[in-house]
């Protein structure tokens, strides 16, 4: 059973708004604090081209964390598999996402896994080009490329606040640095990450890259393969055991969605063979995630038997 409209969907937003009176927004990245806690928006993308929503779905967000999912398709296609877990290892830590506690205490400075901070520099550091803006440009159109709209870009004042307030990550970098597994300058590193998190879109654009991972790398629409399958493969299975940071594994059970999400609130989900999700909603939980978004996909999952297990 799927969800068929615009009205059903409205009724769990209704649904599951009412706890965003429980989280907080974010605020560690200044300009993100803008945000109006009480937004919660939602678009479910059909490899047929059909959509359905609900909320102010014109509304653009910044991919923040989001992002670590493409950056990493990405890397993997430009260097392969083996390479680049030489460089970042497959599990998950069961710490926030910018702890720098495991770079410590595990193989020294290979950060355990890509969706967390010290594994994201390690990848955003590993994408190709021969200056930041030609790296940037690759990454930027490769989600021009999946959403299908070339308009696509990042906001500028989202990445500023980020760059001049990024102490943690800087120090990651370091870290990364003396360990010997980053060997570029943190500078140009924080200029080029903290615009990979500030790229822009709505949840309709959110919820096509979605189905784009759902449906193996194919573009359903376009019918177009536009990363290999492995590589959808490898970044699902990277959502479901990291792409809710350390709440992960109670998400895994109770909504059993490759999911990622971001510290701006957003959500992009991926229900395997069937359709993409991308949701809005700034109020965090603790643990940095979309307090009503998680939510509303346990909502989701219930009503229609979403669960992939
Ligand atoms: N840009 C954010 C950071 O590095 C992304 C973190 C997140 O979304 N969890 O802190």
């Amino acid at each position: 059973m799927l969800c068929q409209s615009n009205d059903e969907l409205k009724a769990l937003v209704t649904e599951a708004k009412t706890c965003t009176k429980n989280g907080k927004v974010a605020d560690y990245i200044p300009a993100l604090g803008k945000a109006n806690p009480n937004d919660l928006s939602i678009a479910i993308h059909y490899p047929d081209g059909r959509c359905v929503s609900a909320g102010d779905i014109e509304k653009r967000i910044t991919l923040q964390s989001i992002s670590k999912v493409i950056s990493l398709a990405l890397v993997l296609m430009d260097r392969g598999s083996d390479y680049v877990f030489e460089r970042v290892g497959m599990e998950p830590t069961g710490d926030p996402f910018n702890s720098i506690a495991k770079l410590e205490t595990m193989a020294p400075g290979k950060p355990l896994n890509p969706m967390i901070n010290a594994g994201a520099l390690v990848v955003t550091h590993m994408i190709k080009g021969n200056t930041i803006e030609e790296r940037f440009q690759r990454l930027l159109s490769f989600i021009q490329e999946m959403t299908n709209d070339s308009t696509i870009s990042y906001c500028e004042e989202v990445a500023r606040s980020e760059f001049e307030t990024a102490h943690l990550n800087r120090a990651l970098c370091y870290f990364l640095k003396q360990h010997n597994i980053l060997d570029e300058d943190v500078e140009q590193l924080m200029d080029l990450y903290t615009k990979q998190c500030a790229i822009e879109m709505n949840c309709l654009d959110l919820a096509r890259i979605g189905v784009v991972f759902a449906m193996d790398g194919v573009d359903p629409l376009s019918c177009k393969q536009i990363m290999p399958t492995d590589v959808a493969r490898i970044c699902k299975t990277f959502m479901v055991t990291c792409g809710m940071y350390n709440a992960s594994g109670e998400f895994a059970i109770k909504i059993g969605i490759p999911s990622k999400s971001g510290v701006s609130g957003g959500i992009m989900g991926a229900v395997p063979g069937r359709f993409g999700i991308g949701i809005f909603g700034p109020a965090l939980d603790e643990k940095g995630n979309s307090i009503a978004g998680i939510k509303l996909l346990e909502l989701l999952s219930k009503n229609y038997s979403l669960s992939m297990f």
